[in-house]
């Protein structure tokens, strides 16, 4: 552990590491006008004045000109830059979002996907102009295979809910192909919220599944459970309580005895590229998060792109079009497959995100892949190993990217959402919470971070463990350094407010 950090994690409030001053007060716009300054300087008009008034019906004229701030350029590029700096992000900030897998996303990703020759193609350009685009998207398409083991992968689901919504569309088709009509799908609990919401979407009901207390699946509730009504298993592995489940194989023959399939959730790949491909242990189905795994900015509700792939059996059922090799060496969309459960989303899929992809995945070669998970599975159980003593871990490990802990409260007035949001005030973005355990917060510090912030981290969680022991009011007061502390949350997000009150 760096000693020399210790002294800026004191128990005395540290402040929020930021390049500009956090002033809470800094007022809005419209609360700084010089009247009569300006941002726009543009020049007299050489255009002959006109009469509106003699060529627009008054009741559609505006009485007077809009309410807008007189400013002047400097003190708006300020202010907007001031607000920037407020901004939580992986590049300002240690991340550690469980689940959501907040690595860093390389430079020349976004230098890719921003090439004109890619960010302005257009998607009705005939295949001809585009085969550069086409050829990229086929390579993916193959990179992603080899990475899954399994046959075939579409590129077209737009993030990683739409891609298990094709997957579960796939098993649908595939059952009513064989004529039969399969509506129950099983997930165990602590499956993400997206798996039972998909379920809802190609109205089929769940079935939960238990768990036992090491994290892995109850055999015993599966097989009472899988009958000739099942339609699959949706499952995450490693899953959300970061343990991997061994008995992935006999869980897939448990299923396929039944004529049910199994599906994967893998939008946290981080834990086996190059490890252990899903194919390989009976996965019929899988969606990746190309988002979260293979790096792209994402939160807040984009962009992602979340590619299917499926075993041989499932190939008729993909969606068209799929992007292809042709014999003559050519690349193409081919629409020609007739049991396609259709289109997921217009034209082709995320390409931006998708390029993101292809450029994350060759500059790490196979090598570089493994390597990605070997770290991401060592930054987490080191933390784990660091944390143990003064957190309740739950799930035995070893882990594989994430990891669950609970803060020993022993009677303390804190809950987890005050740990969460006294580790804003050491500049690192609240975990994941609460899920999938009450009172737990997971852990996800991703391949990308450098052993001195893995230990700033340590060093933050540590204090505050003692805070919760001595001075529990500074963490149920948290945080203290933001412009704002608590807010009603669950209001600000339906009914935001962001009119500005004279
Ligand atoms: C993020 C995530 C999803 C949903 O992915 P989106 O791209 O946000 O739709 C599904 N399952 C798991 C396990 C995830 O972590």
């Amino acid at each position: 552990m760096s000693k020399g950090r210790q002294a800026n994690v004191s128990a005395t409030i540290p402040m929020q590491k930021t390049t500009l001053p956090l002033d809470k007060d800094h007022p809005l716009l419209f609360e700084r006008v010089s009247p009569g300054a300006t941002a726009a300087s543009i020049p007299d008009s050489d255009v002959p004045a006109f009469d509106r008034a003699a060529a627009i019906d008054s009741e559609y004229l505006a009485g007077e000109g809009p309410d807008l701030p007189e400013i002047g350029e400097m003190d708006l590029v300020r202010h907007y830059t001031r607000l920037a700096h407020r901004v939580f992000s992986v590049d300002a900030n240690f991340y550690p979002l469980g689940s959501c897998t907040m690595k860093y996303n390389p430079r020349v990703n976004e230098i890719a996907a921003a090439m004109p020759r890619f960010a302005d193609l257009h998607p009705y350009q005939y295949e001809s102009d585009t085969q550069g685009i086409l050829e990229l998207l086929y390579r993916l398409r193959g990179f992603l295979q080899e990475i899954s083991g399994l046959s075939e992968v579409t590129l077209q689901p737009s993030a990683g809910a739409a891609g298990e919504m094709t997957g579960l569309m796939i098993i649908n088709a595939y059952h009513r192909s064989r004529g039969e009509k399969r509506r129950k799908v099983l997930a165990p609990a602590s499956a993400h919220g997206t798996n039972p919401a998909t379920c809802a979407m190609c109205a089929r009901d769940v079935c939960q599944i238990k768990t036992k207390p090491d994290g892995r699946v109850d055999l015993d509730d599966l097989r009472a459970n899988v009958d000739e009504h099942t339609a699959a298993l949706m499952i995450t592995n490693p899953n959300t309580v970061g343990v991997f489940d061994e008995q992935i194989e006999i869980i897939a023959d448990i299923l396929h005895d039944a004529g049910a399939q199994l599906y994967l959730d893998g939008a946290n790949m981080n834990a086996m590229l190059g490890i252990a491909r899903p194919g390989d242990f009976g996965v019929d189905v899988m969606h990746f998060n190309t988002h979260k795994t293979f790096s792209t900015p994402h939160g807040g509700g984009g962009p992602g792109a979340g590619p299917v792939g499926v075993a041989d059996h499932l190939r008729p059922f993909l969606p068209v079009p799929q992007v292809i090799q042709r014999d003559d060496g050519t690349f193409g969309w081919d629409y020609d497959r007739e049991k396609s459960i259709g289109k997921v989303r217009s034209f082709y899929g995320q390409t931006g995100v998708l390029i993101r992809a292809y450029a994350y995945i060759r500059a790490l070669g196979s090598d570089g892949l493994l390597n990605v998970s070997r770290k991401a599975v060592l930054s987490a159980n080191y933390l784990a190993a660091c944390l143990k003593e003064r957190f309740h871990l739950p799930f035995p490990a070893p882990y594989a990217h994430e990891f669950i802990l609970v803060p020993k409260f022993d009677g303390a007035k804190v809950t987890e959402l005050d740990v969460a949001k006294r580790l804003i005030d050491f500049g690192i973005h609240p975990p994941t919470m609460s899920w999938p355990i009450a009172h737990c917060l997971m852990i996800e510090p991703t391949e990308t971070e450098s052993l001195p912030t893995l230990d700033e981290f340590v060093e933050a969680m540590l204090t505050i463990a003692d805070e919760i022991e001595h001075d529990p009011e500074t963490v149920h007061a948290a945080p203290h350094t933001t412009p704002v502390a608590r807010m009603d949350e669950v209001a600000a997000s339906r009914k935001p407010n962001v009119q500005w009150k004279q």
